[in-house]
């Protein structure tokens, strides 16, 4: 078989939809012309899946994207693209709930899929249960004969829990309860979930497959047997993604496998230097002991991406501020797996329902990015000194 990073340079590009350019130019579409009214009768009788129907089912452009990343995940069916991280999410969620059901979701979920589970999901009738994301097996206690789904995220946002997938899994599958996670962090390079068993795997593509923080796009890959209802509510919502930011993510993903390569390790660099500041708690990196569910982590992923975060020893949030405020090389800034480092301060409790929040002090997520790791060590060392004179 393919090693991936073979893979990853090819996958998605068909003779029939490039003719012999490397990448798939940008199909603009939103008429599609027939040769006669029996033939346009035809078409939308037919199933449409990568055939030229209407430009909101999609061009070459898309569709190469959408296989390519199919090809990443050994054992899934389809996969569909959405306009963002969200819209897949949420897509993906409507394709599985109706009116009754009961969601379960992990306390360390990205915000804005809590907040729809709070707002549209609740207006639906659907009642979303929020778990401990270190929960695993024990996720069967919390099963009723209501629960459709258990979206996973593993890490968790901000906290990096590393959940036990296969174990949640092994739950679901007894139950016939749909399995949807948000492998935003790892990719399938770093933790192809599909073989698991999982039903849905989501990508916010906006992160490490466009990569160059210019772009917003989601995908969500179905198992077989998933990918029709995927397919109904992505239709019946009208989501769609552009040919042109298709176009830049499936250029961005031919680069991803050495990009996440070098993330990874320019992370774990800079995370085992954090570790031992005595500024430092305590560091937030799946790969390092700290992190809650690190033993999951070291059994079921090949590797870790370039995001993670610290807990500062003691300290108020206007000493954090002072840290991340003076950074040279670290933009303050949302989203994450582009080429530059970006530093955030986060405040977990907040979002927090199920589980408790509590740390030492404040804490900072870090996105670390291509610059040489000394220039980011040197920064934050500069930037810990500073937060220890505010700090007092
Ligand atoms: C950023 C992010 C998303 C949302 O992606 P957008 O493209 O920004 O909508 C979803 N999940 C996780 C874990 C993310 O970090």
């Amino acid at each position: 078989m393919k090693k991936d990073a073979t893979r990853i340079v090819s996958a998605g590009r068909k003779p029939e939809w490039t003719g012999g350019i490397v990448n798939p130019p940008v199909w603009r579409a939103s008429t599609i012309l027939y040769d006669s009214v029996a033939e346009l009768r035809g078409r939308g009788a037919a199933d449409t899946h990568h055939k030229l129907f209407y430009g909101r089912r999609g061009t070459p452009t898309q569709w190469s994207l959408a296989d390519a990343l199919t090809e990443l995940e050994p054992g899934a069916e389809a996969t569909l693209l959405y306009p963002s991280g969200v819209a897949a999410l949420t897509t993906a969620l409507l394709a599985v709930l109706e009116p009754g059901d009961q969601l379960l979701m992990p306390d360390s979920a990205y915000d804005p899929t809590r907040n729809f589970a709070n707002g549209m999901l609740k207006r639906i009738g659907v009642e979303t249960i929020f778990y401990d994301p270190l929960i695993g097996g024990g996720i069967a206690a919390l099963c009723t004969d209501r629960t459709k789904a258990i979206l996973m995220e593993s890490p968790g946002s901000l906290t990096f829990e590393v959940q036990d997938v296969p174990a949640i899994v092994g739950v679901a599958k007894q139950r016939g309860i749909t399995t949807l996670i948000d492998n935003t962090w790892a990719t399938p390079l770093l933790f192809p979930v599909i073989g698991l068993g999982v039903d849905y795997t989501i990508l916010a593509c906006t992160k490490y497959v466009v990569g160059h923080s210019d772009v917003m796009l989601g995908s969500v890959t179905a198992a077989p047997g998933h990918y029709q209802a995927l397919r109904a509510a992505t239709y019946e919502l009208g989501q769609t993604a552009s040919p042109d930011d298709a176009w830049l993510g499936a250029r961005g993903l031919r680069t991803m496998a050495v990009r996440l390569d070098q993330h990874g390790r320019s992370a774990l660099q800079v995370a085992r230097w954090l570790k031992a500041r005595p500024e430092v708690a305590r560091v937030l990196h799946p790969a390092l002991p700290d992190c809650p569910g690190h033993d999951i982590f070291a059994r079921d992923f090949r590797g870790a991406s370039g995001l993670f975060s610290f807990v500062l020893d003691g300290g108020s949030d206007a000493a954090r501020t002072t840290l991340i405020d003076g950074l040279e090389h670290f933009g303050i800034g949302y989203s994450w797996g582009g080429f530059e480092s970006l530093a955030i301060p986060v405040d977990p409790q907040r979002h927090r329902s199920a589980t408790t929040w509590q740390a030492e002090g404040p804490l900072v997520r870090l996105q670390i990015g291509l610059e040489d790791p000394e220039d980011l060590i040197a920064d934050l060392e500069a930037g810990l000194a500073r937060f220890a004179d505010a700090r007092g």
